[in-house]
């Protein structure tokens, strides 16, 4: 988080001997004269404005008051000695200073009404215009600062919680059918009988995937695309959330709240945040990918791979083998696929062999017959 100043406001001290609210920049009390003492906070007035005096923001900026060692009294913090009693004030107590006192509260205050005669007052007056009753108490209390709420979790409803239940036993019910399924077939699957037969034909087929150069769209952040890229079109995105502001970037920014300063005056700030923005595009690249394939079939015991004839832009990829036997058995016909070559050799025609076959009617094993 960047924390961004707005300005500075003036705070207001209330006196602990005649209740008077006095301004920040007073050191003494406009209504008794009493010191402000060291341990009476300042507050936010009730309508808050940025001041633009040269000389307060000067004072607002150059850091916490001193109190006097020896006689209390809040000095100014590039004062040396004491207003009051001409001691050193390097021994004097700094004024608290940081805390925050509340959002910033720009807007109109409502008027002041008089507890003891109802008339309305100016928000700030310290006593009432026609009983001159004191309005300390009535002061409104600045605003605490919003913090953001976390939506409560919606409770489950007990429709719900039971709906999901059953949900839940309808999902075991269907494991349980899943999983007698899978069970059955292996079990049947692997429940073979023997059966003879001898080799009636053979076949081969071989097959070479042709990979060629084609554009294909794809998407990435400006500097990601690959050189080779031609970029189709942007758009600004948000690529990153940082606490420091940067080019090309939104501030995102909380609530202004005041900070009291320990000088009579409060800085208004505002802790922002900021997306950075950057180009997110669609591009054509060209990649390698399947455009075709040869296949070369036979039905001798010489497999050859087919002739490939293969333009500049084109590669050749994966290739790929399989051997198809078919017998003929008391049984009827029946079809076994091996994908090694020199397997292959030992299938001549008119050999015997024994043919290990499942429920299924798949041949899962042979076996040469003595
Ligand atoms: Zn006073
Ligand atoms: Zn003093
Ligand atoms: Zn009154």
């Amino acid at each position: 988080m960047t924390k961004k100043s707005l300005g500075y406001v003036e705070l207001e001290w209330i006196c602990p001997n005649c209740d008077t609210r006095n301004p920040g920049s007073r050191r003494t009390c406009m209504n008794c004269g009493m010191p402000q003492p060291d341990d009476v906070e300042f507050q936010q007035p009730a309508q808050e404005k940025l001041i633009e005096d040269d000389e307060k923001i000067a004072q607002a900026k150059s850091g916490p008051d001193i109190h006097c060692y020896y006689c209390g009294t809040r000095n100014p913090a590039t004062a040396t000695t004491c207003s009051q009693c001409g001691a050193d004030l390097s021994e004097g107590a700094r004024r608290k200073a940081g805390e925050v006192l509340g959002a910033h509260n720009d807007k109109p205050a409502e008027p002041l009404i008089c507890p003891a005669c109802g008339t309305p007052n100016a928000p700030n007056a310290p006593n009432c215009v026609q009983c001159g009753a004191s309005l300390t108490a009535a002061q409104p209390k600045p605003e605490p600062l919003q913090k953001p709420v976390q939506p409560a979790a919606k409770p489950a409803s007990s429709s719900s919680k039971s709906s999901s239940m059953m949900g839940r036993i309808g999902l075991v019910g269907l494991v349980v059918v899943v999983l007698g399924c899978i069970i059955t077939f292996f079990v049947l699957s692997s429940r073979t009988e023997d059966i003879s037969g001898t080799v009636d034909d053979v076949s081969w087929t071989r097959t070479v995937i042709i990979e060629g150069l084609v554009p294909v769209e794809r998407e990435a952040w400006r500097d990601n695309i690959p050189v080779e890229g031609v970029v189709l079109g942007c758009t600004q995105q948000i690529r990153r959330t940082q606490d420091q502001p940067a080019p090309n970037s939104q501030e995102i920014c909380g609530t202004p709240y005041t900070v009291d300063t320990g000088s009579g005056f409060g800085e208004v700030v505002q802790d922002c945040q900021y997306q950075v923005y950057d180009d997110f595009c669609r591009y054509s690249v060209n990649e390698w990918q399947a455009v075709d394939e040869a296949v070369l079939r036979g039905n001798d015991f010489s497999p050859r791979w087919p002739a490939l004839s293969l333009r500049p832009d084109q590669r050749e990829a994966n290739r790929d083998e399989t051997y198809r036997i078919v017998f003929s058995t008391p049984e009827g016909t029946y079809t076994y696929v091996v994908r090694d070559p020199t397997a292959f050799q030992r299938f001549q025609p008119g050999s015997r062999w024994i043919l290990e076959v499942n429920t299924f009617n798949s041949v899962t094993d042979v076996k040469p017959a003595n």
